[in-house]
């Protein structure tokens, strides 16, 4: 790897330093080359087609040579450059806590599988979830216990997810969300509800076992409406879970809980 180019100047020095490197190399390796083909003695009289042919093999060779070489070197950066693009996006859209999608993550895949399902029309339906009185668990095990807490929804959000193909995401602090493609409003509310019961558990903390229940809403997209519009009538969903008395599922279009867990 070069040396480190952060500004202009030492952008400018590299490039100095790599043309002195190829001047010097390719002066040297003429020397050498007419010294072998031509001989030593400066006086000596040599056919112009003699000296043409070797001046031919040297611009030919060396110009190949060192072109190929920075070629090859540029393309080995071009390559660290678009990997390490890669992983940068990778990292903007991950929550570092959960391994999940977060936020930007979420709405960059809903987005072309929303318009896709809808060109097709397949049935979309949203989902989103939060953890009930996280509040109370940080204030009361601390946020260590708090963070272990959310890591192991994560875990059963994902493998949830994985196996039921669905996308998932945590969408801030303690509130997650989900894109199910393709479900009748039956089949999102029962994945809903499998959901609400294997969330509905106990995380080991320091010395004791922390109870967890999530709430759930959900909603299916409208016809004409856009993810966000679609994700806020989730959101109105599990406002209302939480009113009705949390640990539960409401479907928006069924305003009372669907069920409690
Ligand atoms: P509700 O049942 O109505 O959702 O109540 P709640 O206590 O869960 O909701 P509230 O919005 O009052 O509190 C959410 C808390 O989540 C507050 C915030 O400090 C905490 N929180 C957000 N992100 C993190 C995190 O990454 N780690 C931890 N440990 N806590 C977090
Ligand atoms: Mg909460
Ligand atoms: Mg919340």
């Amino acid at each position: 790897m070069p040396k480190q180019i952060v500004t202009h100047r030492d952008a400018i020095s590299y490039t100095v330093g790599r043309m002195t490197l190829a001047g010097g190399l390719t002066a040297f390796v003429t020397l050498l080359f007419l010294l072998s083909d031509l001989g030593t003695d400066p006086n000596a009289l040599v056919p112009v087609g003699t000296v043409a042919h070797s001046s031919l093999l040297i611009a030919v060779g060396v110009s190949t040579l060192v072109s190929g070489a920075l070629s090859y070197r540029s393309a080995i950066l071009m390559r660290q450059l678009t990997l390490t693009r890669a992983e940068l996006a990778r990292i903007s859209r991950t929550d570092p806590l959960t391994g999940l999608l977060n936020r930007r993550g979420f709405d960059d895949a809903a987005a072309p599988l929303l318009a896709q399902a809808a060109a097709a029309g397949q049935r979309v339906v949203a989902l989103m979830c939060d953890i009930d009185r996280f509040k109370a668990i940080n204030d009361r095990y601390g946020h260590d216990t708090g963070d272990r807490v959310l890591s192991r929804i994560g875990d059963i959000l994902r493998d949830f997810a994985e196996a039921n193909d669905m996308l998932i995401a945590r969408h801030g602090g303690e509130e997650f969300a989900g894109l199910m493609i393709g479900v009748s409003d039956e089949e999102a509310t029962r994945c809903a509800l499998a959901l609400c019961k294997l969330c509905s558990t106990e995380v080991a903390g320091a010395d004791v076992a922390v109870p967890v229940t999530m709430s759930f809403g959900l909603a299916a997209h409208l016809p004409g409406g856009d993810l966000a519009a679609l994700m806020r009538r989730a959101d109105q969903a599990l406002y209302r879970a939480k009113d009705l008395g949390r640990n539960c599922v409401v479907q928006i279009d069924r305003m009372e809980a669907v069920a409690a867990c």
